[in-house]
């Protein structure tokens, strides 16, 4: 990678060159045992990285004196992933010397990108929601606000995605095979968490009442590792609190003797399985007794720990809500509820209403997706199995709240239905989370409407208080300012301050520029060097010629569905067709560019990417079309080559079915690199399109309204379309008469069956023939307006400019505002 150019970035006071490359020398020394000639490229980056923990720890251990002094209100973000990338670079942009540091580097004969790029991603999570928490806790650190992000270590993070044959192949991500040169073990903070057994009931005469005690349970030991999360300039650093777990009884001889030998062995297994691998499904639950222990494993360890530092400063637990808000994103953390009480009830010996209103004034939730198949549902059996003691308190829970149900709503058995905790053997999480969280909120405003007027309809009518919408954001300083330098540097020349980089409203101020030719011209060269940098990793990783003169239309997220990936590349075929029958249309080149990796049990979407690269595959070789359009699929999507590809975007393609996205943040990392959405009406979209004006975006397709009505209705009859759109007729044909697939009649049958005789669920079930024509007529104008240099330019920079809204910084203010009521640490080095 080539940054040529760096963002205005302030020289921290204070930052030793000399030092500092004496420092990364000695590192190598004592580490390696090596000289800077001798070195490797993996090595010299963790000598670079341990110089730069070295500059980090100060602004810990300053962070961790504020907080003694002024005892400050700790937001507890619980998240069963984050999908935090690469920290170097970031780290390094935060602490405001990533340009020293690259000149120091030079001066070593080295170059920071190839030493960023030694680092393997974190990516402790799928996709949307992973990233959103990695963002979150970025902008808490860079807001000066007290934060723990509670995880689990996972050893094998997300799958690395190969392409062979066309075909997705996952490869295990052993992402600490080099060890992780910012983490810090914290022994002193273990935890015990206990699995399975039973609850005897006894009766404690002293206090006159029943003691629950659990026993013949396995348990495990909780080892933290923190990770440091640097605030940008601000002298702040919060930790990323991640649990590994490690056997309570070190398996060895002494045991064995004493006949413990399969005890032993089971709690080293129990211990090595519980943090071994993230799941890799992204909006869709998969009931495994795991993934719970996993839930219960993290939730429990954080919970034990955060009450035990209250303690330490602290001698009534009443008082916890004013220092303690644990803030569930999504349902996988929805045990923190029944594992509060068990803390306040079983070790803190409170009754049942004291404990209630701590914990219902300590938990709060967010609702990611409207999804049936991502609602996680356990069986009570496996649950009452897995975690006895808080199986008893669900019900307890359950019972009580059914009381209430009963009061306001007499026999409306409805009620029950839609709104118990238990219902037909199962545990309902989501409804766990919303009875005891005091806050309840969604992720754009479309999708909170949807919660309250559909989805969770019951609940706001007997609630409506704890309602509250939360539109996502990202965080400027890791997608524009280290993704994309140049635009970095653009922006605070042009609007003539860097002050956008921790208040990005400053950025509205590149709107007077959006129809000066010479700033268009500069933007669109900038434009042009991203391209050529991406087509630089393309030619690298996928041997492949791309023109960076070309429409770069991209679509990078995770596989699904929903998100229409196929719709893309259905309508690529049509314009293969088009260009076939009608080789001097009129149609300016465009590169397609997809990145998605599927989740490895979903076979539709693996067939798709099997489709995507067999498209890619006859069009790229097929001389009389591919001056004209390219299809390219970027093996192994993740936040470090994202950044490289919204940095190179033009067109941002957000085609999921109206109502199906929550809110999206790909939509939002495109928009503020000047990339113009091509989309549907859902999630985020609709802001994005409020903010730059529908003049500045290609809308196209059915409204949510619309989809949920035909929903209502069982769906619609894709054949009458088939039958009479002679233009979708051949592509779908063409996908078993062998047109793509060197003449294989059966490799996309499943697909095409989707559309009309489906083997399960309904025919095409998120409506992409009921929208194809209005997304090819979108798709259209986009080629139209492209060919217009200046009022392609002028949109561009108008989505850069609009994109203010959109940052993490923002999100956060609000939830600081509304849900956390967080005050601000001012940290002194
Ligand atoms: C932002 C991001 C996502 C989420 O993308 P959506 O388009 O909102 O689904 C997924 N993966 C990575 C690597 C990201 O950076």
């Amino acid at each position: 990678m080539n940054h040529e150019t760096f963002a205005i970035n302030p020289t921290s006071e204070g930052f030793d060159r000399e030092a500092f490359k004496k420092e990364i020398l000695s590192n190598l020394k004592v580490l390696y045992r090596k000289t800077l000639d001798t070195a490797a490229k993996q090595e010299v980056f963790q000598a670079v990285s341990l110089a730069v923990k070295d500059l980090i720890v100060d602004r810990w251990i300053a962070t961790q004196k504020a907080y003694q002094k002024k005892d400050p209100k700790f937001v507890y973000y619980l998240s069963m992933e984050f999908l935090m990338g690469r920290a170097l670079g970031n780290n390094l942009i935060n602490l405001c010397c990533y340009k020293e540091v690259a000149e120091v580097l030079n001066e070593m004969g080295l170059d920071i990108n190839v030493i960023e790029d030694q680092e393997p991603d974190a990516a402790l999570g799928n996709g949307g929601l992973g990233r959103l928490a990695a963002c979150f806790i970025e902008s808490l650190s860079t807001l000066n606000y007290p934060v723990y992000g509670c995880g689990i270590r996972y050893k094998y993070g997300m799958f690395k995605q190969e392409i062979r044959d066309g075909y997705q192949v996952e490869v295990p991500d052993n992402w600490l095979e080099n060890g992780n040169p910012f983490e810090m073990k914290r022994p002193e903070y273990v935890q015990t968490v206990k699995f399975g057994g039973y609850v005897r009931i006894e009766w404690d005469n002293e206090r006159q009442r029943n003691r629950f005690i659990h026993d013949g349970y396995d348990a495990v030991h909780a080892i933290p590792y923190d990770i440091p999360v640097v605030g940008y300039g601000n002298n702040m650093v919060n930790a990323l609190r991640i649990w590994d777990a490690q056997p309570v009884q070190e398996f060895n001889l002494a045991s064995f003797d004493k006949g413990d030998y399969l005890q032993a062995v089971e709690q080293e297994n129990l211990a090595k399985n519980i943090v071994e691998v993230l799941y890799p499904n992204d909006n869709h639950y998969s009931g495994k007794e795991l993934r719970l222990k996993q839930q219960y494993f993290f939730v429990s360890a954080s919970v034990q720990l955060a009450i035990q530092k209250y303690k330490e400063t602290h001698s009534d637990l009443h008082k916890l809500p004013e220092k303690v808000c644990f803030q569930l994103n999504d349902t996988h953390p929805t045990v923190t509820v029944p594992e509060l009480m068990r803390i306040l009830l079983d070790e803190e010996g409170m009754e049942w209403d004291e404990a209630w209103e701590i914990t219902t004034k300590c938990c709060a939730y967010t609702n990611h997706t409207i999804m049936a198949e991502a609602l996680e549902k356990w069986p009570v059996d496996l649950f009452m199995r897995l975690l006895p003691r808080i199986y008893q308190i669900v019900q307890e829970i359950n019972r009580r709240f059914l009381i209430q149900v009963e009061e306001k709503y007499p026999n409306q058995y409805n009620k029950i239905r839609s709104m118990a905790i238990l219902y037909e053997g199962q545990v309902r999480m989501a409804n766990m989370a919303i009875v005891a969280g005091f806050s309840v909120n969604g992720v754009a405003r479309l999708h909170t409407e949807i919660l309250k007027k559909r989805e969770l309809r019951d609940f706001y009518e007997m609630m409506p208080e704890k309602f509250n919408n939360k539109t996502n954001g990202i965080t400027q300083r890791r997608f524009l300012l280290h993704g994309n330098p140049l635009l970095a540097q653009w922006v605070s020349e042009k609007i003539g301050t860097d002050a956008w980089i921790t208040d990005l409203s400053f950025i509205k101020n590149l709107e007077k520029y959006a129809d000066d030719p010479k700033a268009q011209k500069e933007f669109m060269d900038i434009k042009y060097r991203n391209k050529l940098r991406l087509a630089e990793y393309v030619k690298a990783h996928n041997h492949i010629d791309i023109d960076p003169n070309s429409i770069f239309d991209v679509q990078v997220k995770r596989l699904h569905e929903y998100k229409r990936q196929l719709l893309n590349i259905l309508h690529v075929m049509y314009l293969y067709n088009q260009l076939k029958a009608n080789p001097n249309m009129d149609f300016y080149p465009t590169t397609f560019i997809f990145g998605a990796k599927a989740a490895a049990g979903y076979k539709r979407a693996k067939e798709t990417i099997k489709l995507i690269n067999s498209v890619a595959d006859t069009i790229n070789n097929d001389p009389s079309i591919n001056s004209k359009i390219k299809v390219v699929f970027i093996e192994n999507y993740r936040v470090s080559n994202a950044e490289i590809i919204f940095a190179a975007s033009d067109v941002s393609e957000q085609i999921s079915t109206a109502s199906k996205e929550a809110s999206g943040t790909g939509n939002m990392k495109f928009m503020l690199n000047g990339a113009v959405t091509l989309g549907t009406m859902d999630g985020a979209n609709v802001e994005i399109v409020e903010e730059v004006g529908s003049e500045n975006a290609f809308i196209f397709g059915m409204s949510s309204e619309e989809v949920m009505a035909y929903e209502a209705n069982g769906g619609y009859h894709p054949s009458e379309i088939y039958h009479n759109d002679m233009d979708i007729k051949k592509i779908l044909d063409q996908l078993v008469d062998g047109t793509f697939s060197h003449g294989d009649r059966e490799m996309f049958r499943e697909i095409y069956s989707s559309f009309l005789s489906p083997s399960y669920g309904r025919a095409d079930q998120y409506f992409i023939l009921k929208d194809f024509q209005s997304y090819a007529e979108a798709q259209a104008r986009v080629n139209k307006a492209y060919q217009d240099k200046s009022r392609w330019a002028k949109m561009a920079i108008l989505n850069t400019a609009k994109s203010g809204k959109f940052t993490s910084d923002r999100t956060i203010e609000e939830y600081v505002r509304d849900i956390w009521h967080l005050e601000k640490v001012q940290v002194e080095l």
